[in-house]
């Protein structure tokens, strides 16, 4: 069994995963992280995780690098950790944290290897694909307690296998690993598109875990969105917490993840858990357990 029951978290945050394409656009960028400092400077406990694919194919390709992905997982030699490592946890999330820190919020940018208390062991995937990790459980330490003094990690998505090893790890399998194990109230995916399409491009609004493996073989959803989906299946069924893959453009669904108005995928818990009925559908009346 993966994860902190949501009930024995002190402080349930909500984590929000940021894609590549955010990162790289400065004016949806400054405007999306001028929403997540209103609600962080609200005392919305928040929890910030951030891919950087794009930034690191670039610097990929100028070292001579060819970049390979498999059903949207990177392709991953040993070799390239360290450089992988530099873009993602040196350039990417200390870009962020000088954004939020001129907007008054009190980050720290750390990696998922920093908290020691969290268990990352290789991915199994049915290739191999190198140096890649996934959050498999654990306790976490350093991440909860940052939490509960009103802070907001910000976390590269590197981490470390028990003997050391560092290893490569999808910023959304990460987001949803960190979900499970810090029993977050909500997982927000955001990306470049509006939600998860159907076939004919159009939002799927309430997408089950059972019609997931359909749309995969069937090609509707494929690279990047694979492991998004697949995470997302994952952290509604192990930590009972609803998960939305929406939109990083919209501001609805940052302000108001859960409403019926939002155009955004919902990704639902079981209907047997009991996080069903106690999360909110805007995210400012989480703020309540974290005003420091
Ligand atoms: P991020 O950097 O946010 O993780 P990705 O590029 O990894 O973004 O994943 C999002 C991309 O997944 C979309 O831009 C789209 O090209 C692709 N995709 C594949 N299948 C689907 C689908 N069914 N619905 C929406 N996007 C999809
Ligand atoms: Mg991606």
């Amino acid at each position: 069994m993966i994860g902190t029951p949501r009930s024995e978290s002190p402080v349930e945050p909500i984590v929000i995963k940021v894609g590549g394409a955010l990162l790289d656009d400065p004016v949806a960028r400054f405007d999306f992280l001028d929403r997540f400092a209103d609600a962080a400077r609200l005392g919305t406990p928040l929890v910030l995780v951030h891919g950087g694919g794009a930034a690191v194919d670039r610097h990929l390709d100028r070292i001579g690098v060819e970049t390979r992905r498999r059903d949207g997982i990177r392709v991953t030699p040993p070799t390239l950790m360290p450089e992988i490592a530099a873009v993602l946890s040196g350039q990417v999330s200390t870009s962020l944290l000088s954004d939020l820190r001129r907007r008054d919020v009190k980050a720290t940018a750390l990696r998922v290897a920093d908290d020691e208390g969290i268990v990352v062991e290789r991915l199994e995937c049915g290739f191999d694909p190198g140096s890649v990790g996934t959050v498999t459980g654990g306790r976490p330490k350093l991440f909860g307690d940052l939490i509960a003094t009103g802070r907001v990690p910000v976390i590269a998505s590197i981490g470390m296998l028990t003997d050391g090893t560092p290893v490569n790890v999808n910023a959304d399998d990460a987001a949803s690993g960190l979900a499970r194990v810090l029993g977050a109230r909500a997982l927000l995916l955001l990306t470049d598109v509006p939600g998860v399409l159907d076939e004919r491009g159009e939002v799927i609004r309430r997408l089950e875990s059972d019609a997931v493996d359909r749309l995969i073989d069937d090609g509707v959803i494929a690279g990047g969105m694979i492991p998004k989906v697949r995470g997302a299946v994952h952290a509604a069924a192990q930590s009972g917490c609803p998960v939305v893959i929406g939109g990083w453009a919209d501001p609805a669904v940052l302000a108001e993840p859960l409403a019926d108005s939002t155009i955004a995928t919902v990704v639902p818990p079981p209907t047997h858990s009991p996080a069903v009925e106690t999360v909110p559908t805007t995210l400012h009346n989480a703020s309540s357990q974290n005003s420091a």
